[in-house]
């Protein structure tokens, strides 16, 4: 995800971006991070690199997180694909201020966008990947920095109280230009990533249902309920998540669940 000249704001066209350099086969690398996956799952026949062994690549590494909310008794049954690639940095509670919801714009299955993701030699990740059929995949550990919200527009940082203090490692990061130049958004926030393609596509009770029961577990595991907003909020432009998610998104934001 090169921002030359011709980029302009906006998930949809920076995403097609992307894809095009996926196929030139230039090296990504993470800008205004925006998780979608423009062309769904992965290539069947690209291979998929295992995960690294080696440790999280945190310059201070959080110590293993002692969730306060058991995701089964919850009724989340939650999978999880943890990629060291994909942390930035930690990310401790006190940290924790938003839930910010985002579409792939593409097809797949959360272990095939996950993959799809790590293909690309990208380092951006949402904390989760919810599939059309309610399946949830917990790509990031709750309390370590993962790249989904990206840059936002100038002036964000202040107006949302996510002041950037270099917890971020900001590996991969590319500066998209002065009109969003606020990067704080990651460092204080959970990123969720929704299946989900075009504007008014419905979604999926499943999908919906599942986005319930993981926010339920965001707010029990850190004991308050956070702010919940979508990609575009935090960038002016972004296509995600969709019109069709207009409704819900004003039913979590008033009651934190999408009925
Ligand atoms: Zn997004």
């Amino acid at each position: 995800m090169t921002m030359g000249p011709s980029w302009r704001p906006g998930c949809r066209r920076h995403c097609r971006r992307w894809c095009h350099v996926a196929l030139v086969g230039l090296l990504v690398a993470v800008a205004g991070a925006c998780t979608h996956n423009p062309t769904g799952a992965a290539s069947p026949s690209a291979p998929v690199p295992a995960a690294p062994t080696t440790a999280p690549p945190v310059s201070d590494p959080t110590p293993t997180p002692t969730p306060s909310a058991s995701s089964t008794a919850l009724g989340l049954a939650m999978q999880q694909d943890l990629r060291p690639q994909f942390q930035h940095g930690p990310k401790p509670a006190e940290y924790q201020k938003y839930i910010v919801l985002h579409d792939t714009e593409g097809g797949g299955t959360p272990a095939s966008v996950v993959a799809w993701w790590a293909n690309e030699g990208q380092l951006i990740a949402a904390h989760f990947v919810i599939g059309t059929d309610g399946t949830v995949l917990l790509v990031v550990p709750l309390d370590v920095i993962a790249h989904h919200a990206g840059f936002g527009d100038t002036g964000h940082d202040a107006a949302y109280g996510v002041p950037e203090d270099g917890r971020d490692d900001r590996r991969g990061t590319r500066p998209v230009g002065a009109w969003a130049s606020d990067y704080g958004m990651n460092s204080y926030s959970v990123g969720i990533e929704l299946i989900h393609k075009g504007q008014h596509a419905a979604y999926p009770q499943a999908q919906l249902d599942a986005l319930d029961r993981v926010i339920a577990y965001i707010d029990a595991y850190y004991g308050f309920e956070s702010t919940i907003i979508d990609h575009k909020a935090w960038r002016t432009g972004n296509s995600d998540t969709s019109r069709a998610f207009a409704t819900y998104l004003a039913a979590y934001q008033d009651h934190r669940t999408h009925t």
